[in-house]
């Protein structure tokens, strides 16, 4: 089936994490599931959602509240991740459209995380990675992360660094500067 182009959904994970390994007898999973839809028209980012997930196998460290400031408390009220998937099919069509990330990382840890819980993987198999789309428009030597290309634009970043919902939003601003560059 061809993908339904009138939106892109832009997703961008938060999970649990360690300063080096997983203690024992956890791993990381997802804490955070940042959503921005992007009109395709347009080009430009429209809406923002953060949905919280409750980790089954791991719980969040002082290190992972640190980097995105979410606490155990905070994520205990959030939702199983089997139906945050649910709530991107239904709500967000997320196998009918394109979606993006900045980098592989949340590809790769949704892939994971579902096939390891037996859930079905919520999106199309047509990902676009912004971050390698950047650093080839930007003729970067090497690609960079998101705050960093949000400088070589001089567009300041937007809410918390690190948490879904404005990590997701600030990467649709950069999608942005790229579509509308290259419509010019
Ligand atoms: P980000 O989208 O950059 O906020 O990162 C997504 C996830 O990657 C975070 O929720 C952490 O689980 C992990 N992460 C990001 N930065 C670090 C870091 N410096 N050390 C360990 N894990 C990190
Ligand atoms: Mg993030």
């Amino acid at each position: 089936m061809p993908a339904k182009l009138d939106h892109i959904i832009i997703i961008d994970i938060e999970a649990t994490c360690w300063e080096k390994n997983p203690p024992p007898h956890q791993e990381s999973e997802i804490i955070e599931i940042g959503i921005c839809t992007f009109d395709i028209a347009s080009a430009k980012p429209l809406t923002k959602d953060s949905i919280l997930v409750q980790p089954e196998r791991s719980q969040v460290s002082e290190f992972c509240t640190q980097i995105t400031t979410l606490t155990q408390t905070q994520v205990d009220q959030g939702i199983p991740f089997r139906d945050a998937c649910a709530i991107l099919q239904d709500k967000y069509l997320s196998q009918k459209r394109v979606w993006a990330s900045y980098g592989e990382y949340d590809k790769n840890q949704f892939q994971k995380q579902c096939q390891s819980r037996h859930i079905p993987y919520p999106f199309s198999s047509n990902h676009l990675n912004i971050k390698t789309l950047f650093a080839i428009v930007q003729a970067l030597p090497k690609a960079t992360g998101m705050a960093g290309a949000l400088e070589i634009l001089n567009l300041p970043l937007e809410g918390t660094h690190h948490r879904g919902g404005d990590d997701a939003w600030n990467i649709a601003r950069i999608f942005s500067h790229i579509i509308l560059t290259a419509r010019n």
